[in-house]
């Protein structure tokens, strides 16, 4: 389809635009070439046109001029998402947000800001405000919005101790633009949150955020070496559980992934010594390292407390070494890498990822995140993988789902197929609301897309489901 863009700038004055193709086609891409898949299948992609909004207004005056033009709008924040989810499949606008970033208010425990707000700024203004700092945060921090957080991403640093974005609370609200003729304003609380966390911007832009906060700590990373991978993984669960231990992360990650891909860590991580990687804070130290010395082969091998400036120089945080961040850094590497998102449900957690990596060996590689989820420790995966064939790799996805570990596939970029979010009657009927022609992010949705598709699966999805709200 072409659409008529010289219409739609008319309509945007006073609005930034950029329609220079090869600039587009940079701002229309996000981090899906992780997936030997998705790189496959959406190399191509690319809209028609950046509009950048720099307020509520700026964006309501877009979705207004696109809509009248019957043109789709692929909301964007930073674009570091790993599944193509803003990727404007069926070109159009891409809507840039990361210029409508203020943090406009700070309270005790919640902040509000503009969508576009990088994170770590958010923490470096509601620390200087009042020693406060996210709850969660993916391991993007650096670089990524809060509002495509909320749309695309489901948790991180912080989760071993708040949950995820799935969880009750960790988001307070949400003001959300529609796709009308005249766009709304929808406030969002309680169980419509639901309804937008994670859905790809699929039905509706959020313009405002308001988020809970947590105390802001000093954090030290901590790094211990361990001999088998089930010594590792079971130290960190049982670590998990220390509830008067202030953490911020927990990860295990199986030898040689540290050893062979943290290249600036290297020095201190012996060869074969699988690794438990922690962000505590300052004062939880001594106490984490007498739970440890508990432990039989718990081996201390960093602490970046007790480092010289020497040794600390460019060594990146840990949490740059955990979620996805591991396979960023196995890529730059080794570009064979691909990745897999596991969850192994509690309470055999520890079993159960002993088991599965015993069936793969070096085919693929450990690496757990631990969550709380619900009140229970448990991990998540993020297991390396040594690309071989698309089928190869569906195979690997099988055994673990037979095994008892659902995936949540990175390697699809529709919410269904992601498996993450659940599309049944209630998400489709706020879709509907929201978005009536279709327009916002086409192509993610395929219970929209395809009336025949069948939803209803026995699947597992890690975002709440809205058909069970009263
Ligand atoms: P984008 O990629 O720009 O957008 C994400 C989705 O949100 C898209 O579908 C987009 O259309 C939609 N969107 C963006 N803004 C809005 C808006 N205002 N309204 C409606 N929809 C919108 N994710 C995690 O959850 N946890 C992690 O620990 C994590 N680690 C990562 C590590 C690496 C190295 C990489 C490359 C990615 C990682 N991610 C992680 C994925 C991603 O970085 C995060 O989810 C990040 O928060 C996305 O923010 P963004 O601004 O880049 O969003």
């Amino acid at each position: 389809t072409t659409y008529d863009i010289a219409a739609l700038k008319a309509r945007l004055s006073g609005i930034r635009t950029e329609d220079n193709p090869a600039l587009v086609k940079q701002k229309s891409r996000d981090f899906f070439w992780y997936s030997p898949v998705l790189k496959r299948q959406l190399d191509q992609v690319s809209a028609d046109i950046v509009v950048s909004p720099t307020s509520e207004e700026q964006v309501l005056q877009t979705l207004a001029a696109a809509h009248g033009l019957g043109i789709p709008v692929t909301p964007r924040g930073t674009g570091t998402g790993n599944y193509g989810q803003a990727m404007p499949l069926s070109g159009g606008v891409l809507l840039d947000l990361a210029g409508f970033n203020k943090v406009k208010r700070i309270e005790h425990g919640r902040y509000v800001a503009e969508p576009g707000a990088i994170m770590a700024r958010i923490d470096d203004e509601t620390r200087a405000h009042s020693r406060q700092e996210l709850r969660l945060h993916p391991s993007t921090y650096q670089t990524a919005s809060i509002g495509g957080f909320i749309a695309g991403g489901s948790g991180g640093v912080g989760s071993i101790k708040w949950g995820g974005l799935r969880d009750w609370g960790n988001i307070i609200r949400l003001k959300v633009a529609t796709m009308e003729a005249s766009p709304r304003i929808l406030e969002l609380a309680g169980d419509d949150l639901h309804k937008v966390a994670h859905a790809y911007g699929t039905n509706g832009i959020i313009t405002e955020v308001e988020m809970p906060l947590g105390p802001a700590y000093d954090w030290v990373d901590v790094i211990l070496g361990f001999d088998t991978l089930r010594a590792a993984t079971e130290f960190a669960n049982q670590l998990g559980e220390q509830d008067g231990l202030a953490l911020k992360n927990l990860a295990v990650i199986a030898a040689p992934i540290g050893q062979d891909y943290f290249l600036r860590h290297k020095k201190f991580l012996p060869q074969g010594k699988h690794l438990v990687v922690v962000m505590a804070a300052d004062f939880a130290v001594e106490a984490l390292l007498a739970y440890a010395r508990r432990f039989r082969g718990a081996e201390l091998l960093l602490r970046s407390d007790r480092l010289s400036a020497e040794e600390a120089k460019g060594l990146p945080p840990a949490y740059e070494l955990g979620w996805n961040h591991t396979t960023l850094r196995a890529l730059r590497v080794d570009p064979a890498i691909t990745y897999l998102q596991v969850l192994y449900p509690f309470p055999n957690q520890v079993e159960l990822v002993e088991r599965i990596h015993a069936r793969f060996g070096d085919e693929v590689l450990c690496h757990l995140e631990f969550v709380r989820f619900d009140g229970k420790i448990t991990c998540f995966g993020l297991p390396l993988v040594r690309f071989t064939t698309e089928e190869r790799l569906d195979e690997i996805i099988a055994v673990h789902e037979e095994m008892g570990a659902p995936i949540f596939n990175p390697h699809r970029y529709t919410l269904e197929e992601g498996g993450m979010k659940q599309t049944d009657d209630a998400q489709l009927a706020f879709k509907r609301e929201a978005d009536p022609q279709g327009l916002l992010n086409p192509g993610k949705m395929i219970a929209w897309e395809d009336p025949d598709y069948d939803y209803r699966s026995g699947k597992t999805f890690l975002f709440r489901s809205l058909s069970e709200a009263g």
